[in-house]
């Protein structure tokens, strides 16, 4: 029995100083022994490989915040917006950056190395805050409330949707700060849609009351 060989990606001098082929690692360091797998050719070679780094990452959602660690990539940039995978005790959790602290304080873009935490906010679930008015009636009517849906859930202007037992006719959409790949901050015409990660909130009327009203 033999452990499973571990493969890497380097040019070959005898077959391919060029391209890369892949070679079995005979012996791992700073100074790797490899073979070639294409003409068998034993050699030594520097192996790259991606230095990472444990970094304190605080994970909001509702109102409530985690702390975890993360491993980022010390020699690549991180930047608000980007998201990652967090494990904390209770799940993993998507979360996209909302901050980086750095020994210069809080930046937008940061060297791994360089990020002492990690600010985010998780986006694999979200409430997102919803703004109803009624169909009649006057704005003195409105209701405010938060409905719980997934970060990928879609609205569109226009359109309506029915969440935890409320009916409404989605009318605009504020976005949040961190929302990228959109042309407005706000959203309100017909066929202009929004995920429910990148929404500040939802302005809609009440069609849950003309429902009612029906009976
Ligand atoms: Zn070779």
């Amino acid at each position: 029995m033999s452990e499973p060989t571990e493969r890497v990606a380097v040019s070959c001098p005898a077959c391919s100083p060029e391209a890369e082929t892949v070679h079995e690692i005979l012996r791992n360091g700073g100074q790797a022994t490899v073979r070639c797998t294409a003409c068998s050719h034993v050699h030594k070679t520097t192996i790259e490989r991606e230095r990472t780094v444990d970094t304190e990452v605080i994970i909001s959602q509702d109102g409530e915040s985690f702390s975890s660690s993360v491993s980022v990539p010390a020699d690549e940039k991180l930047a608000v917006g980007e998201e990652f995978l967090a494990e904390t005790d209770e799940a993993i959790m998507t979360a996209r950056i909302t901050s980086l602290e750095t020994a210069d304080g809080r930046q937008d873009e940061a060297r791994g190395e360089a990020v002492e935490t990690i600010w985010s906010r998780a986006v694999g679930n979200v409430s997102v805050n919803v703004t109803l008015h009624p169909k009649s009636g006057t704005r003195d009517d409105t209701r405010s409330l938060k409905l719980q849906v997934p970060g990928e859930y879609e609205f569109t202007v226009d359109e309506v949707d029915e969440i935890g037992g409320e009916e409404f006719t989605v009318e605009g959409l504020y976005l949040r700060d961190d929302a990228e790949g959109y042309q407005h901050e706000k959203l309100d015409h017909p066929g202009d849609s929004a995920v429910a990660k990148d929404i500040q909130r939802v302005y809609a009327r009440d069609e849950s009351t003309s429902a009612w009203s029906a009976w």
